[in-house]
């Protein structure tokens, strides 16, 4: 049985890379998958996208006016209960123990079913947040109690700005006290996603460069996130262990995060913030633990755990045992209420939304379809590409009453400005060359929100890398490795203006 995880940096972004997100969610081979960054809101949701064959689906949204993150799980076993959020706040399930048999596992663990906020909260808890369920709102987290283990599928906030210290600190308290928790209950947890913590030197692409000195050494180890971490797995006394790291103990470059906007990717010079983390008592049952490198269309990469199917008994070795029989949820049991299957909006108490979303139909909002039923725009709304050439107050309407008809002198300018504006629009864009390699630049677009977005700009075409020259400021000379990336940049605006056709019609009139 394969467990994955996988933030996928916008779900509507990327099943525009699928036919269906059956096909989507399919191609991923798992038997539960577990996606971060969903970035979705319910009601743009069609029943398709939530449950299909054999796959239901749990989601947490983002429930303040964020409109990121949000995460979910496709699965094909059935929870015996779900629960959004990490406080218990919006939903609370019956924590059960991991019993074999069938109404043992419906049976709640009073002495964990009885928590309340100060025992989850414990002493850590920053006093800031009084209200707990506060850090459930920006939906990053969902609890699938599957009898055998809890499944913690989590979004842990980013490194943000001052702002967002104590909510992230708050956050990873109460993130550590559930699964403390969970696990002196007698439970095993499968905690999975995007930490948002490169943990080690390792995990790290400039890991080495930033451990060199003993101050940088110090510096990377006692970062809070880092110490977190420790606590929660490599400590003594730590719940969790790093099953990928346990397989893989010096696989460098085992990166699951690669930065975009620098195209990171290609050279591998990314960090690790995604990964599977378990109780040490699920490792008879880890088969291969892993990441997916060679999975596209996000920013992260997929990783996953594999189950094997049966075991030999630890405390018996005349015995087998199989996961089947842990996973098995009792007949007849109802869906836990958190399933989407269960959405008023697909349950028959609501069905407009659902037939927007028939498989293999594009949804076409009521507005689009009957605006295409209406004559078309007249073709003089568009602007015409002579128009961005006009010379300013005049016209060329060719009116013969026109008294502003221009004379032949004017007329014959006015086509020469056109002719030069259309060759260098159609003329072959010109590749400007690096200062530091002298070679061919690439062309990208600013994405980020601004004043700026959609503009286009040219960089080194080179990979970045360890030492690659991300400005002055970034990293110092002598630090910079000059077979990575230099540090050329061009807006294509100035570079168009150098070489417009406007510049030909200047020379003819000369
Ligand atoms: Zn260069």
């Amino acid at each position: 049985m394969r467990v994955l995880s996988w933030n996928i940096n916008g779900i509507r972004r990327i099943l525009g890379n699928y036919k269906s997100c059956e096909e989507f969610v399919r191609g991923l081979e798992a038997d539960i998958v577990c996606f971060q960054e969903t970035k979705a809101f319910k009601s743009a949701l069609g029943a398709s996208q939530v449950s299909f064959d054999t796959f239901q689906s749990y989601w947490s949204f983002c429930h303040s006016n964020r409109s990121y993150s949000g995460v979910c799980v496709y699965s094909k076993e059935t929870p015996l209960a779900v629960e959004e959020g990490l406080s218990g706040g919006y939903t609370t399930f019956s924590v059960s123990i991991p019993q074999l048999s069938d109404e043992d596992k419906l049976k709640p663990l009073a002495n964990i079913h009885s928590y309340n906020q100060e025992t989850l909260l414990g002493q850590n808890y920053h006093p800031d947040f009084t209200n707990v369920k506060q850090l459930d709102t920006e939906g990053r987290a969902l609890c699938l109690d599957y009898g055998m283990f809890v499944l913690i599928n989590v979004y842990c906030p980013a490194e943000g700005d001052e702002s967002r210290v104590k909510f992230k600190k708050s956050f990873h308290e109460l993130l550590f006290e559930r699964i403390r928790i969970l696990k002196e209950g007698g439970r095993q947890i499968i905690l999975l996603g995007d930490i948002n913590i490169a943990h080690r030197a390792i995990d790290h692409c400039d890991g080495l460069e930033l451990t060199r000195t003993d101050i940088g050494k110090m510096e990377f180890e006692t970062k809070y996130t880092r110490q977190w971490m420790d606590k929660l797995v490599s400590d003594d006394n730590s719940p969790l262990v790093d099953i990928m790291r346990l397989f893989h103990p010096t696989r460098e470059g085992m990166f699951t995060c690669w930065n975009q906007l620098i195209n990171a990717r290609p050279s591998n010079y990314g960090t690790r913030i995604d990964y599977v983390l378990i109780t040490p008592g699920l490792i008879p049952w880890v088969k291969e633990a892993d990441i997916a490198p060679s999975v596209y269309n996000s920013d992260h990469c997929p990783v996953f755990i594999d189950l094997h199917d049966s075991i030999p008994d630890p405390h018996d070795d005349t015995k087998v045992l199989h996961l089947k029989d842990y996973l098995s949820k009792p007949k007849g049991a109802a869906l836990p209420p958190l399933c989407a299957s269960n959405w008023d909006e697909f349950n028959g108490k609501q069905t407009s939304l659902s037939s927007f979303f028939q498989p293999g139909i594009k949804k076409i909002s009521p507005s689009r379809s009957l605006s295409r039923s209406t004559t078309p725009k007249n073709h003089r709304d568009q602007p015409q590409i002579e128009s961005f050439f006009q010379p300013r107050g005049r016209t060329n309407s060719g009116d013969h009453n026109n008294p502003a008809n221009p004379t032949k002198k004017q007329k014959v300018d006015n086509d020469k400005t056109i002719k030069s504006a259309w060759k260098a629009l159609m003329a072959p864009k010109r590749v400007p060359k690096c200062k530091v390699h002298n070679e061919d630049c690439r062309e990208y677009t600013v994405n980020k929100p601004g004043p700026n977005k959609g503009k286009k700009f040219w960089l080194c075409s080179r990979n970045v890398g360890p030492g690659y020259d991300a400005g002055g400021s970034k990293r110092n000379r002598a630090d910079v490795d000059s077979r990575y990336r230099c540090n050329f940049f061009v807006w294509s605006s100035h570079l168009e203006r150098d070489m417009s056709g406007i510049e030909d019609y200047k020379s003819d009139k000369q």
